[in-house]
């Protein structure tokens, strides 16, 4: 589903945020990325997003060579990509059935299916009654809750979502972890970027661990890495 071959990423000239990164993801997986700041897990997630090009190496999303994509395939290979990110970027001034109705509108739904979808992508996040408040109006857990809402209103093939819990106590976070894995459990491929070493340990997940730009391992049912 995801499979990244020999990917460089160099922002300047000769100094990489990702050396050399080959890894494979398959359709359903759920998969934690850990590692210290600054090791290129963000732009891991940009790249598979399309929104950075790799400096050399090559990446394939369901079977699609991102380097040959056409430009004008790439906001409908986006659609398929739920994203969530630490700070939620909600639209402050709409409501939250806005806030998810909106990411239906670009992809020109018709109304009557909007109308259907929105309530269902809130009632998976427990959100029903929510949806005429405004953003300030919620906790920051609730936030979140809607930004997943958003992510997998489309049924997404794959939901990416970096340090999502960041902002976080330790109770939402587990809640919002939680619902990252029901969507995997409904079949979407799942990549989360945390420092939340707990939650890493607990569930039990393939964790790849980057450092410097390299993946310094990748185990099947992992813990969280200390490289220090
Ligand atoms: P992480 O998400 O693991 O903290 P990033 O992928 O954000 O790491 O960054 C990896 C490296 O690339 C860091 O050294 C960072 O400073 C650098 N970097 C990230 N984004 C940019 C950018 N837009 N321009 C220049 N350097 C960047
Ligand atoms: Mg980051």
């Amino acid at each position: 589903m995801i499979e990244l071959k020999e990917i460089t990423k160099e922002y300047s000239k000769g100094i990489a945020a990702l050396n050399g990164v080959s890894l494979q993801i398959k359709q359903g997986e759920f998969v934690f990325v850990v590692g210290d700041s600054g090791s290129g897990k963000s732009t891991l997630i940009r790249l598979i997003m399309k929104e950075l090009e790799p400096t050399s190496g090559t990446i394939i999303v369901n079977g699609q060579n991102l380097e040959r994509m056409k430009h004008r395939k790439i906001a409908m290979y986006r659609r398929n990509i739920g994203v969530v990110f630490q700070d939620f970027r909600l639209l402050k001034d709409r409501n939250i059935y806005e806030n998810i109705a909106f990411a239906q509108r670009v992809t020109e739904k018709p109304t009557r299916v909007i109308k259907q979808k929105v309530p269902a992508a809130l009632s998976l996040v427990g959100l029903a009654q929510k949806y005429k408040s405004f953003p300030k109006e919620l906790s920051g857990g609730e936030q979140q809750r809607v930004a997943i809402a958003r992510a997998i209103v489309n049924e997404p093939a794959i939901l990416l979502a970096d340090e999502p819990t960041g902002n976080l106590d330790p109770k939402n976070s587990w809640e919002i972890m939680k619902l990252l894995e029901e969507a995997n459990e409904r079949g979407t491929t799942v990549l989360v970027v945390t420092h939340n070493q707990e939650i890493v340990n607990e569930m039990q997940k393939r964790v790849i661990t980057m450092n410097k730009g390299v993946i310094v391992s990748d185990e099947k049912k992992g813990g969280y890495k200390h490289e220090n």
